[in-house]
């Protein structure tokens, strides 16, 4: 809404045949530009040409190490052109990129752009802000409530590709994705005006274009001050899901029988030797021996269940990723939100005199209101979402007609 150049960049590179896909992965790539007039638009075009290339070139690296090796050299090169160019000078870009392998999701990641997962009922961030205010939040110096604030400003980023001559990639991965999971990259003009369980409901209720046209739609209705970028990802072929059987997201020890106690194990045993026994010559002593044996058994597991160390970092694991994680559930107050959104937007309407069809979207408010009062909220975020998308077209496309007499300045 209020950039007049675009300095993010996308990029996606499915695999085009089954061993394509075993070596390389489906790549799918957001780069967020800054600099001052064309740099930012070229860092970030830069980025999205030079990674891809770079990462298929490296036919004998592990994907981690050629991830690696493919953002190292896009760095180099932006930088190169950077300095042979006053105009250039200092340009930088995030680069935000996931690969989707046999292994799992494996990601190399530079600035503030993000990587999302949507998984059963909850989103992970998958990938840390280079950031001012989150590196700060890292190193403890300021308190998660201080973050909040908005005392640090958001836009600070501490990492890019492009100024400096050298630049430290995150490696994250390779985390587990099944058939029915999703994958949000974004560009910070995104993640700057929604907020993460709004992400996350969101990305779960609705399919993936309707998901990535209503975060577009939304982050230009709640001002729109950066360029948006949005991929959305659905794991839909299950031969395409991750063959790692473990999952990140309740990966547990299994139980180690092993460690039974001793003395419980004991006890148990000769609890039921004597149910065993007595069964013969004392039935009801029988019942009683068979109990405590019982008593004695669960007692043993119980420990441990206990005991059991939860799942720390797993060694093969690159990063520390996810970072975060919400719940992703449509209700209420997400509802209401996108109601008033719509309210506002009407209003707006009406007092400029656009020209509207609102009887099919006064229709569909109705069935999303009574939805809502039905407490399902799944239906009523989806409708609500169908809502915005239909009036942001209809305005889009008044907004284009040169006939229109009145002119649309969103
Ligand atoms: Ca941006």
């Amino acid at each position: 809404m209020r950039r007049a150049v675009n300095q993010d960049s996308l990029s996606v590179v499915l695999a085009e045949s089954e061993s394509g896909w075993e070596k390389f992965g489906h790549l799918f790539l957001v780069a967020d530009g800054m600099g001052a007039h064309a740099a930012g638009e070229m860092a970030s075009r830069l980025a999205v040409e030079l990674i891809p290339h770079q990462y298929t070139k490296q036919q004998q690296a592990q994907p981690s190490e050629a991830l690696r090796r493919a953002l190292t050299e896009a760095n180099a090169e932006i930088y190169r052109r950077g300095q042979a160019n006053i105009e250039f000078r200092s340009m930088g870009t995030t680069a935000s990129l996931l690969t989707l392998l046999p292994e799992g999701a494996v990601l190399a990641h530079v600035g503030d752009s993000r990587v999302y997962q949507l998984h059963g009922d909850h989103l992970y961030q998958l990938t840390f802000d280079h950031s001012l205010v989150w590196e700060m939040q890292a190193a403890g110096e300021v308190t998660d409530e201080t973050a909040r604030s908005g005392v640090i400003p958001k836009n600070v980023i501490t990492r890019s590709l492009g100024p400096n001559a050298a630049v430290q990639v995150d490696i994250e991965g390779p985390f587990p994705y099944e058939v029915g999971d999703r994958f949000l990259l974004c560009s910070d003009g995104l993640s700057g005006q929604i907020n993460d369980e709004e992400i996350g409901a969101l990305l779960r209720v609705l399919p993936p274009a309707k998901a990535a046209q209503i975060f577009v739609d939304l982050s230009n209705l709640r001002g729109g001050p950066d360029n948006i970028t949005a991929i959305v990802v659905e794991i839909i072929d299950p031969l395409i899901a991750s063959h790692g059987q473990q999952t990140i997201y309740s990966r547990r020890e299994p139980l180690d029988f092993s460690k039974f106690s001793t003395m419980l194990g004991v006890v148990t045993a000769v609890c039921f030797l004597a149910a065993l026994v007595f069964a013969v010559i004392q039935p009801p002593l029988a019942v009683v021996a068979g109990i405590l044996g019982l008593i004695s058994l669960a007692t043993g597991f119980v420990q441990l269940l206990l005991r059991r160390e939860p799942a720390q970092a797993d060694g093969s694991r690159y990063g520390k990723g996810p970072y975060r994680q919400f719940r992703a559930t449509p209700n209420l107050s997400l509802f209401e939100h996108l109601a008033g959104t719509m309210k506002a937007l009407r209003e707006a309407a009406e007092e400029r005199k656009w020209k509207i069809d609102w009887t099919q979207l006064d229709s569909l408010f109705s069935q999303a209101r009574a939805a809502a009062d039905g407490r399902d909220f799944t239906t009523a975020v989806r409708l609500q979402s169908q809502l915005i998308i239909d009036l942001m077209q209809q305005i889009r496309t008044q907004r284009r007609d040169p006939a229109s007499d009145s002119a649309i300045d969103l």
